[in-house]
């Protein structure tokens, strides 16, 4: 891939000395900022107010962050060309802010292209799961896999979704299904953050399904009292980083109880809770979300309208996957009543090897078409939302000023074109921007390719 998109915007100290800024984006046809007064998320009708700037500029420090966005004639006073290392002129084009991928599970071996067969045909995912396939089967294969192979499947996904937009990704471990394999996830997301292209949010997800041989009661006392104290003692002593811990709370995998016991062991240790409910059966888990103060919940398939005004009032994000439903052929969730009634509402690709897709503007069609969104609402879900989410709102997920410098440039002069253009991202995301550094589609024509 490295042969189609290249990182430029990297310069010497000499070029940081020689220029003030690092980039200058100039005179887009609209700046669609989302916020533009520090709003940590939108909700209900807010969604279809975004903010935005016509004829607009943003410029990006050495630091990495925004240093100023306004009207292209301002910025042009302010800033003048020669004054930034690099200078995208965006006439036509439209600008906005990275995309936020909140719920991602990218770090695994052994991809199911055989289950997708059987489940065109029918053969529901319970049953597969029953039968050693699923998550066993990626286990299996996730636990014979060297670090490196991990770490060079995660770096390709990590590179993939950027060329499609997300400039944070959520990552999830819960593979390994043992302590050894799912430390050695964590060490393998480590290694992949390091250099922050795209940023990336960890979420511990050991309890993501029950390894063979065990109870779910003794899996949970395992989680509890070694895997959750373990990774803590390991993140003090900066050998691996987590921010999240994550249960798949499903009928015949960890119960409402066993999540319940998973989740406040967490919370007692300091971990943001972060967990999957309500997929496949009505569980109560959004219900659990809110008693339990938790930042998110993912999937609600099967919320109940309790659990939906239990959600409003508690300010837990509803994270909605619209890939997973589609491709399992589930159950929509009832995302139009979520927004309606004030839920804080966020998207994820759920990119896994069961829902295999990384691009958020996908997950953004099939928000609107699917589950109604507005292309509005389904901008604000992956943005400032989606960074809400995983607690990152203050520097991700929208286009002000002091926010990190990670932008999406959209060849077309309306932004909805990311939206209304299903697949084929990078013909239309000619450049992703990521700390002020620019990911660039080297082929702009069959020509320039040959
Ligand atoms: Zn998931």
């Amino acid at each position: 891939m490295s042969n189609v998109l290249q990182l430029t915007g990297q310069h010497s100290d000499c070029a940081a000395m020689n220029t003030p800024h690092k980039l200058l984006v100039k005179c887009a046809e609209n700046v669609v900022c989302v916020c533009s007064r520090g709003e940590k998320w939108l909700s209900g009708p807010a969604m279809n107010k975004i903010s935005m700037i016509e004829r607009g500029s943003v410029v990006v420090g050495w630091d990495g962050n925004i240093e100023a966005v306004g009207p292209a004639d301002d910025i042009a006073q302010r800033f003048p060309d020669a004054s930034c290392a690099r200078v995208i002129d965006a006439t036509g084009m439209c600008v906005l802010p990275g995309l936020v991928d909140c719920h991602t599970h990218p770090v695994w071996e052994g991809d199911r292209v055989h289950e997708f067969s059987m489940k065109l045909a029918g053969v529901n995912y319970l049953d597969i799961h029953r039968a050693g396939g699923g998550i066993h089967y990626t286990m299996q294969h996730t636990r014979a896999a060297k670090q490196e192979q991990l770490l060079h499947s995660l770096r390709t996904r990590l590179f993939a979704m950027l060329r499609a937009g997300s400039t944070l990704v959520e990552c999830k471990t819960g593979y390994g299904l043992d302590l050894d394999t799912e430390i050695r996830m964590l060490r393998t997301i480590d290694r992949a953050r390091w250099d922050d292209r795209p940023a990336v949010h960890v979420t511990y997800c050991g309890a993501h399904a029950v390894p063979r041989g065990y109870l779910v009661s003794e899996y949970t006392r395992e989680i509890v009292e070694k895997h959750l104290p373990t990774v803590v003692r390991l993140m003090h002593q900066g050998e691996v980083h987590v921010d999240s811990v994550d249960v798949f709370c499903e009928q015949g995998v960890f119960g409402l109880e066993e999540t319940r016991t998973i989740l406040r062991a967490g919370k007692h240790l300091g971990l943001r809770l972060n967990f999957h409910g309500d997929e496949l059966h009505p569980t109560g888990a959004a219900e659990l979300a809110a008693e339990l103060g938790a930042h998110a919940v993912s999937h609600l398939e099967e919320v109940s309208k309790d659990g939906i005004s239990a959600l409003v009032t508690s300010g837990c994000v509803a994270i909605l996957l619209p890939t997973t439903a589609f491709m399992l052929r589930l159950k929509q969730p009832p995302a139009r009543t979520m927004i309606d009634t004030g839920v804080i509402v966020a998207l994820g690709s759920d990119f896994n090897p069961n829902a295999y897709c990384l691009a958020m503007p996908v997950v953004m069609h099939l928000a609107c078409v699917n589950l109604h969104f507005t292309m509005a609402e389904a901008l604000v879900a992956a943005t400032i939302n989606a960074a809400h989410a995983l607690g990152c709102s203050h520097r991700h997920g929208s286009i002000e000023q002091g926010k990190r410098g990670d932008l999406l440039i959209v060849k077309a002069s309306r932004w909805e074109h990311l939206i209304y253009q299903l697949g084929c991202h990078a013909d239309i995301i000619p450049y992703v921007v990521c700390k002020g550094d620019v990911l660039e589609n080297r082929c702009p024509s069959y020509n320039a390719a040959f």
